[in-house]
């Protein structure tokens, strides 16, 4: 039976991005012991403390359904959170609660796109990207970024997004880890209120910030209308596997998207949820020991980093990546990733997997301990060293 041209081309040509991941992966599963810098999930698990409010709800009846938008507890939690940290005034009533960032990527998109309308992305991007605007029949359309100017969008760049339905940011931003700064916001921010778009503002990594200031393009003046923001606990509180995030938006497109859960996830687990807003609210402190790992391991980082003058780091202050370009070795970042694996046994992402704006770039997930991480990239520069012609 044939299936549906939708499901069969969500990946577009067919290549996922992930070539290399599963390679380490099957490489690991022969034996091979590799130092896997592949993926964004922290090398610690759930904090036990939120494992025994998930525990306690559980045992004390919380498995039935529960609340499709969200348990009013936790969107109020959510709520009081965005409002603390933007500024703009924000009630449950703006707040979806979903099965993570991922879904409520593809809520987002759903919202704002009917079936062949253009919906814009910055590259490099988060390799579910794409796949999500086409899981909504939308048409996804790349908006490259520069390498030689940190990756942040200008309004030269943003004119590809121009007769786009929506906008898709990320910020701080997976794979480059850079923060967009107040004028990159307000430029995003201009261009889609000049082009009448909607703003998708992916801020899963918003709690993970080294240097500078998050800013959310809802703060800006007439963008709380247009913008609708995608939030996780994944990152913030290492909670990928329990599958909650939220979308945060004016009340009417909320309303929409609470028939848009009725049909499609029925909600999160009622566990869950109280385990989430246990995490939210009983432990301010626990979301900076989270992320204080990756603010120690950039710091080590860049000590190696700075030995040497083959691999660049591209300017980067935020989230659990280091984006390094590596154009100076002749090589493209794929196959100096595969080689790299090949002959060291250490795994990174080759840039081209986060679309051609990255091309001659690798991304480095900070997501092992302070000394495998340092020894993989002293090996890696040595390797890098090692690639340039004599002189
Ligand atoms: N957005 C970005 C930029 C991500 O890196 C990820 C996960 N790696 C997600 C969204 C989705 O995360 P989750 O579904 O676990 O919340």
């Amino acid at each position: 039976m044939k299936l549906s041209n939708r499901i069969s081309t969500l990946t577009g040509d067919g290549d996922d991005g992930w070539a290399l991941l599963y390679r380490a992966r099957a490489l690991k599963a022969a034996g091979t012991e590799i130092i896997d810098l592949t993926i964004g999930e922290h090398d610690i698990r759930t904090d036990p403390s939120i494992l025994a409010a998930m525990n306690e709800s559980a045992k004390g009846g919380h498995t039935g359904y529960a609340s499709v938008p969200g348990t009013k507890p936790l969107r109020d939690a959510v709520a009081s959170r965005v409002s603390a940290r933007t500024g703009v005034p924000t009630t449950r009533d703006n707040v979806l609660i979903t099965p993570g960032g991922q879904s409520a990527l593809f809520a987002a998109h759903h919202a704002c796109c009917d079936e062949g309308d253009t919906a814009a992305y910055i590259e490099p991007y988060y390799a579910t990207y794409p796949g999500t605007i086409r899981t909504v029949g939308a048409i996804p359309r790349a908006v490259p970024v520069q390498a030689d100017n940190g990756f942040q969008p200008t309004a030269t760049d943003l004119a590809a997004a121009r007769g786009a339905r929506s906008l898709l940011i990320n910020t701080p931003n997976n794979p480059t880890g850079v923060i967009y700064t107040r004028q990159t916001i307000e430029t995003i921010s201009q261009t889609v209120l000049e082009n009448d778009m909607w703003l998708i503002s992916d801020e899963v990594y918003d709690t993970q910030i080294w240097r500078g200031e998050h800013l959310s393009p809802r703060a800006i003046d007439a963008m709380a209308a247009r913008t609708l923001v995608v939030g996780s606990m994944s990152k913030s509180h290492a909670m990928t596997g329990s599958r909650i995030g939220w979308v945060i938006a004016d009340a009417p497109v909320i309303e929409h998207l609470r028939d848009l859960a009725t049909h499609t996830t029925y909600g999160v687990a009622g566990f869950i949820q109280d385990a989430a807003h246990f995490a939210l609210t009983d432990d301010p402190e626990l979301e900076r020991r989270v992320g204080a790992p990756f603010e120690r391991r950039r710091k080590i980082a860049m000590d190696i980093l700075d030995t040497q003058n083959t691999v660049r780091l591209i300017p980067s202050d935020g989230a659990m990546y280091l984006m390094l370009d590596i154009r100076g070795t002749g090589l493209s970042g794929d196959s100096f990733a595969n080689t790299l694996l090949d002959h060291h046994n250490i795994a990174v992402m080759p840039g081209e997997s986060f679309g051609q704006a990255a091309a001659g770039h690798i991304r480095v997930a900070m997501t092992v301990d302070d000394d495998a991480l340092a020894e993989a990239l002293r090996t890696l520069c040595a390797f890098a060293a090692g690639l340039l012609p004599e002189q």
